[in-house]
């Protein structure tokens, strides 16, 4: 019998219709998207839901949660094989990040998307839909991490990042990292969470202004992650400022604006063992802040967060 894989559609460009101006995401059903691709009940037995139709980048930590809880437990039903997620491609990693740091089953898992709307000469939603689900039916992706599928290829959550705002190849790949936080070992909890800790993003530059972060302080977030300038280095003002944040208990973690590299403690120019930040490690900005969302539900002890950051529960 062939392998039973849900598909759960949030919307996306892969659900996108073309306009008069551009294209608009989450506008096709999921039954219309299926239905262009008919080789994929040569793959897999398929039942759906239209779980929401959004462009990602309405994607909130309220819709992680749901999405989590339900995959979760449509995985640990013996019904299903498998599951693929259709969603938008702008912040796909993160929800590839906060799933593959939630779920509790080793089932495959396969988030797709596409860059071009459902009725574009070149739409390429089909043909990455049919890899998603047999990547999602393939018993070898057992026990990998949550997969991103864009220009037919399949990438791990860890290391899986949009790259490029327009062309169909847009997922680009940092190198594996032994030290982030990833494998069957490493995860949260979340089932009985229904809001998560606030934590913003501060984005490194020269002269960088300190009133983002003052901002956030103000508003009492519970942890900011700075996307830093090179090794994670911020203009002096805005180092002071997370300096005193860190003493009046918020969490900051340091990260990188740079694609590749990440930030570690060791051998960088900024003192976190001293000044009490955290090292994001290879993680970027925006699943850093995931992570550190996770980590508060569980902890504000810098010395535990730090050890989050690197794969240790
Ligand atoms: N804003 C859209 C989204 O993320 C465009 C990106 C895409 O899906 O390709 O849903």
């Amino acid at each position: 019998m062939l392998p039973k894989i849900h598909i759960i559609a949030t919307g996306g460009t892969i659900a996108g219709k073309s306009s008069e101006k551009g294209y608009v995401a989450g506008k096709t059903s999921i039954e219309e998207i299926l239905s262009a691709v008919p080789e994929l009940k040569e793959i897999a037995r398929l039942d759906f839901e239209q779980f929401c139709n959004i462009g990602s980048q309405d994607m909130d930590e309220t819709i992680w949660l749901a999405l989590s809880k339900r995959v979760d437990s449509l995985l640990l039903s013996e019904e299903y094989d498998g599951v693929v997620i259709t969603h938008g491609t702008d912040t796909m990693e993160e929800t590839a990040c906060f799933l593959n740091w939630t779920i509790h089953s080793a089932k495959p898992v396969v988030l797709v998307g596409s860059m071009r709307p459902s009725d574009a000469l070149d739409a390429d939603g089909p043909a990455n839909l049919l890899v998603a689900v047999r990547g999602a039916a393939d018993v070898k992706n057992a026990g990998k991490e949550v997969l991103l599928c864009l220009g037919k290829k399949l990438l791990e959550s860890s290391e899986a990042f949009k790259k490029d705002s327009h062309e169909i190849d847009a997922l680009g790949c940092v190198p594996p990292d032994f030290r982030a936080p990833h494998g069957k070992n490493f995860g949260f909890d979340i089932r009985n969470e229904n809001v998560l800790p606030r934590v913003g993003i501060v984005y490194g530059y020269g002269g960088a202004s300190t009133i983002p972060l003052q901002a956030f302080m103000d508003a009492g977030y519970d942890g900011v992650v700075l996307a830093g300038v090179g090794g994670g280095n911020f203009y002096s003002p805005v180092q002071r400022l997370a300096e005193k944040a860190v003493r009046m208990g918020m969490l900051i973690v340091r990260s990188t604006r740079c694609p590749y590299g990440g930030v570690y403690t060791l051998g960088g120019e900024v003192d976190d063992l001293k000044l009490g930040f955290v090292a994001a490690g290879s993680l970027n900005p925006q699943k850093a802040r995931v992570l550190l969302m996770l980590a508060l539900t569980e902890t504000r002890d810098v010395e535990k967060i730090r050890l989050k950051f690197q794969g240790v529960n």
